[in-house]
């Protein structure tokens, strides 16, 4: 394939191939050479045009890429249209966790959202390192319970991991500090009492 090959001086162009040997004369203007005692070299503005657009079309495409892995992470973490990774660093700033200077918003628990947990348990935490686990198989209880599946689980760290109770599980000292922690999140109280058929409902999700 032919292409006009024009002299960055604007002297007349010549054809010659796309991609021409390195040592054809065509690719330089002589005259110009000559005059400046350097190799004046030719260009080709149809093939600097593909070039720009071929530049442009895989910017796109990785940016493209980019977005697109982006968005499968964001999804990764997201349950019942919730993402996790963002309510989880609201979750530790929580007064009742110390506030955005608190120990928990410091060094908060790793977050792993999975697609089914042991037992179909909605949350569960690990105190001793430091980790929660939330299941994306929530049976369509929507965000407010994924919400609260990720308080309840944040409370259980911060009992085990900043208060170092040696406490029953789902005991008052959890209750207290999980009502709290929900309560300010939500701006109203937990539904049910630490002894009522709430608290069973908090024992099915989790065995932290
Ligand atoms: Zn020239
Ligand atoms: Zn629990």
């Amino acid at each position: 394939m032919q292409t006009r090959w024009k002299c960055p001086n604007g002297c007349g162009g010549v054809l010659a191939p796309t991609r021409p040997r390195k040592d054809d004369v065509r690719r330089y203007c002589l005259p110009c050479s000559k005059k400046t005692g350097r190799l004046v070299e030719r260009f080709s503005p149809a093939m600097e045009k593909k070039r720009q657009k071929r530049a442009q079309v895989s910017k796109e495409k990785t940016k493209k890429k980019a977005e697109k892995a982006r968005e499968a992470e964001r999804e990764s973490y997201t349950v019942e249209g919730v993402d996790m990774r963002k309510e989880l660093k609201r979750v530790v700033r929580l007064p009742v966790f110390g506030g955005p200077k608190g120990k928990l918003a410091k060094r908060p628990p790793h977050l792993e959202v999975k697609n089914g947990l042991r037992g179909g348990m909605l949350g569960l935490a690990y105190g001793y390192s430091n980790r929660i686990e939330i299941s994306k198989n929530q049976r369509g209880y929507g965000p407010k319970i994924a919400k609260d599946t990720l308080i309840h689980e944040v409370a259980h760290i911060y009992v085990d991991r900043v208060m170092g109770r040696d406490t029953s599980t789902h005991g008052p000292t959890f209750n207290k500090i999980y009502r709290q922690a929900y309560y300010e999140y939500f701006k109203e109280h937990a539904p049910g009492s630490a002894t009522g058929p709430w608290r069973n409902t908090q024992d099915r999700w989790c065995i932290a």
